[in-house]
């Protein structure tokens, strides 16, 4: 402990609310703080999302304050070479000499050319103020990095184009049947990670039957009642197909649905475009009760032609859906089992019960309002999102449920509206479902598509026009610019909270771009892979030790949306106990940052806007408010006056209200439409394809295409035959994130189970390799990347993989249990414009490897 125990602390015995920081999810907690000490923490039972429950990884939280290689003093860099395994040289100075070199640096970089700012991090509770700082600064490179480069790549875009909201998530309350997609959805994983375990426990127990698709028996597959093992990468050939049989060989689909709420109506010519009216440009439908074809706001839907091939004016045009299903013939369940590796009768098997699930026409009465009742749903996740063609894997998931009628209606599969009560989303361009989020400012929408326009942001988002983010291309930008026709780079970099050595790209491809940052300030609590690289490193607070308002915050965080009919409550994060060190909250440095920089009423204008502070409670910019004001003008803003700073010190949450049927089911209350059938993408392909040209950028433009289709990563495509095993990284609910993977008692965990640091290979298959359980065995990609680990031999994955689990093999950490041990999967994996996803920039994490034993059995001699 760092601090003397005072007399008034050494009589105390209390309980603190405040929110868990051990992963975005932010539940509400309570920390028993004696004698100075926080000894537990626990959830509390009436405060959501958690209702009480805390996880592994929230429980652990509490050794990562009190982790004795805390960063204490703020630390320079003594040592001009920079690379991994480059010791930097620390030199302990003082914070009035590390804000002078801070501020001397932001001053230099802001007269060179403000863009030259980028700040990184995954601390979600500073996002506010940090957009603030950077809008205020003049630079538009603030970023997550890598969450960016893997997770909801191949998710947001579609939920948004299916429900206006950053996320969706089937509705476990009613869902009779559901179908995982790689992922561990309702299993401590994700978004509202412990509220959707209770509800998924609950639907269990309700009968709600479980089918997981996965190439490892994951968490979520090990507890389901059916497992499906697929070849990584060809989810989307198992939708397609199982929509194919729905359409083509069942003839049962919800035609309805498709007729009211999608583009599947609308007439679409020969070239891919839609046929517009001439005199409105509206698109065209084809009204077949009086055989005429009209504007789409002239026609009833329910008469509106779904088939058919209609001449107008010398052009051939059909509804979207006669082409959408035309082209499921060709994913014939006899096609995708060669694909996939899943026999076709468990391809028809599944579609069938499925659709019987589904109960197309009925329907059910909630609080008042008759909803279609549609008890079936998929949902997927990183699993299949982290592909070259990412956000097609994720399109043609969500067009599953499209098929039933199962979006935004009890049972089906529903926004995750993190928006607030007046939410409900828009008719935009073209009667298609624009989002009504009025906090939707980190995220871009992606309908209708944006204009193309010369990159200004490193992360080149500008060449991505159907995408929400382009983050994985920061550092491609950084690495290349005038590639990319960029014309300034990176001067300061500010990296807090977000391990991007270890968490996004190949390692090596990541150093040399870090290198070419001239000044790096680090905040962090430890020692790590990235801050390694810092000039600047500065001793950050942790979560138990910071004031933060509004953490969960359900009008913008889609994690912490209320599940339907919970309720809309935000909370806090208070200081349990004083800083350990010299620790600050780096936020608060950043504040006094700007006001030496001159830019601190630039920043109060931003702040006004980007956190929507209204009315007296917006910041004055020509006056100076202390974080404490700031953060009780935020919370009164959000949740009234009464509850200010002083309520929120004493309750640390605060209820508005339950979340009402009409917003958990919007589906009936707007009029935008999804578009089944993509036309906004061929257009974006277009430009997109014209400007690269233009600008001699080698770009692929081949997957804006507006039917689904299933497309083999290049590691299927281009790995020599000897590379004959997939590398699968799948998530322990445990270790997610990699600040979890060097706290001692998640380690501790880790090490008492044998999924965790070996590696996973199918029994048949080891034994064809002649390698037994426990063997060192080293695998190498056709690029040369090599790793030696220990077989676990099992059933419960796919013949043709091998499986890695969390971020592991950590390079530097203080956990020595941790250091070296298990694999680290991004180090496996190319990271390089040509295995990017261009329509989502998802990075490609489909790779293959050869396998050899490398030793006789180990296994007594190495614990696992
Ligand atoms: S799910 Fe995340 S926020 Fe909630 S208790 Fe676990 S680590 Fe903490």
């Amino acid at each position: 402990m760092a601090h003397r125990q005072t007399a008034a602390e050494s009589l105390e015995d209390v309980w603190i609310p405040t929110a868990c920081d051990m992963c975005y999810n932010v539940c509400t907690v309570r920390v028993h703080r004696v004698n100075g000490v926080a000894v537990k923490i626990e959830g509390i039972p009436e405060a959501p999302p958690n209702y009480g429950k805390v996880c592994a990884k929230g429980n652990a939280g509490l050794m990562n304050l009190y982790s004795p290689s805390r960063i204490l003093k703020p630390l320079l860099r003594t040592n001009p070479e920079k690379g991994i395994g480059v010791e930097p040289k620390w030199k302990e100075i003082s914070w009035h000499e590390a804000m002078d070199l801070l501020v001397e640096r932001l001053r230099a970089a802001r007269l060179k050319d403000p863009r030259s700012l980028v700040a990184a991090t995954f601390d979600r509770c500073s996002y506010f103020p940090l957009r603030a700082f950077m809008a205020a600064f003049g630079s538009p490179n603030a970023t997550n990095t890598s969450a960016g480069f893997f997770c909801g790549n191949g998710v947001h875009p579609v939920a948004f184009t299916l429900t206006g909201s950053n996320d969706v998530h089937p509705d476990l309350k009613h869902c009779n049947y559901l179908l995982i997609f790689g992922s561990s959805h309702g299993f401590v994983a994700q978004q509202n990670a412990m509220g959707l375990a209770r509800e998924m426990a609950e639907a269990r127990t309700r009968g709600m039957k479980l089918v997981v698709i996965d190439p490892v028996c994951s968490y979520a597959a090990s507890k389901a009642d059916e497992w499906i093992a697929i070849r990584p990468g060809t989810d989307t050939a198992f939708a397609l197909s199982l929509m194919n049989v729905l359409v083509n060989e069942l003839g049962r689909y919800d035609a309805p649905y498709l007729k009211m709420y999608t583009n599947a109506i609308y007439l679409v010519r020969p070239d891919g475009h839609y046929l517009r009216d001439p005199r409105s440009g509206a698109p065209l439908v084809w009204d077949a009760l009086n055989g005429r074809a009209g504007a789409l706001a002239g026609v009833e839907p329910m008469n509106a032609a779904l088939e058919g091939s209609f001449k107008l004016e010398g052009i051939e045009a059909k509804p979207a859906f006669e082409l959408f299903k035309d082209h499921l013939r060709t994913y014939t369940p006899e096609r995708a089992s060669e694909i996939t590796t899943i026999p076709a009768q468990t391809i028809r098997r599944v579609a069938r019960e499925f659709v019987e699930a589904a109960r197309l026409g009925s329907t059910i009465r909630i609080e008042g309002h008759d909803f279609p009742f549609r008890p079936a749903a998929a949902c997927w996740y990183r699993g299949i999102s982290a592909h070259k063609h990412g956000m097609l894997n994720g399109m043609s998931i969500a067009q599953l449920n499209l098929m039933i009628g199962a979006v935004d209606v009890p049972g089906g599969l529903i926004n995750a509206a993190a928006a607030g009560p007046n939410w409900l989303p828009k008719e935009g361009p073209d009667g298609l479902l624009v989002p009504g989020n009025p906090f939707t400012n980190t995220h871009l929408a992606p309908v209708p598509a944006r204009k193309v326009k010369p990159p200004e942001s490193l992360e080149l988002v500008e060449l991505f026009p159907v995408s929400v983010y382009a983050r994985t291309m920061l550092w491609l930008g950084v690495l290349y610019p005038e590639k990319f026709g960029l014309t300034y780079g990176p001067e300061v970099f500010i990296q807090c909270r977000t391990n991007l050595m270890a968490t996004s790209g190949d390692p090596e491809v990541m150093a040399e771009a870090l290198k070419r940052v001239p000044f790096m300030v680090s905040f962090s609590d430890q020692h790590n892979e990235t801050t390694e690289f810092a000039d600047l490193l500065l001793p950050d607070a942790h979560a138990l030790e910071r004031l933060v308002p509004v953490v969960f915050n359900p009008y913008i965080h889609y994690n912490n949306a209320p599940l339907p009919e919970d309720e809309w409550c935000f909370n806090f994060q208070q200081p349990v106990v004083k800083p350990m060190g010299q620790a600050r909250y780096w936020m608060e440095v950043l504040l006094e940052a700007a006001e030496r920089l001159g830019i601190q009423s630039d920043l109060y204008t931003a702040f006004n806007a980007t956190a929507h502070l209204t009315g007296a409670n917006r910041l004055d910019p020509a006056q100076k408010s202390s974080w404490e004001e700031i953060c009780d003008r935020w919370l009164k803003s959000y949740c009234g006056e009464e509850h200010g700073l002083s309520y929120f010190r004493a309750h640390g949450y605060c209820k508005l209200g339950k979340r009402t049927a009409e917003q958990s089911y919007p589906r009936l209350f707007h009029k935008g439409r999804i578009p089944l059938y993509l036309e906004h993408f061929v257009g974006a392909g277009e430009e997109v394809k014209k400007f690269t040209e233009e600008h001699n950028i080698p770009w692929d433009t081949s997957d804006y295409i507006p039917l689904t289709e299933w497309r083999p990563c290049p590691a299927q495509t281009e790995s020599p035959a000897e590379y004959d095993l997939f590398v699968v990284n799948h998530k322990m609910p445990f270790l997610t994130l990699s600040i979890t993977s060097e706290n001692p008692w998640l380690v501790e965990l880790a090490q008492h189970n044998a999924k965790v640091f070996p590696v996973a290979i199918n029994v048949a298959t080891a034994k064809r390799k002649g390698i037994a359980e426990g063997d060192e065995i080293e695998m190498e990609t056709p690029g040369g990347k090599k790793f030696r680990a220990l077989a676990r031999l099992t059933e419960g994955i796919h013949p043709e993989c091998l499986a890695v689990p969390s971020i592991l093999g950590r390079w530097v950490t203080a956990n020595d249990h941790a250091r070296g041990r298990g694999v680290h999967f991004n180090s496996l994996l190319e990271y390089t414009v040509d295995r990017l996803d261009t329509l989502s920039a998802a990075l490609d994490a489909c790779v293959k490897v050869k396998v050899r034993r490398l030793g006789a059995q180990l296994s007594h001699k190495l614990p696992y």
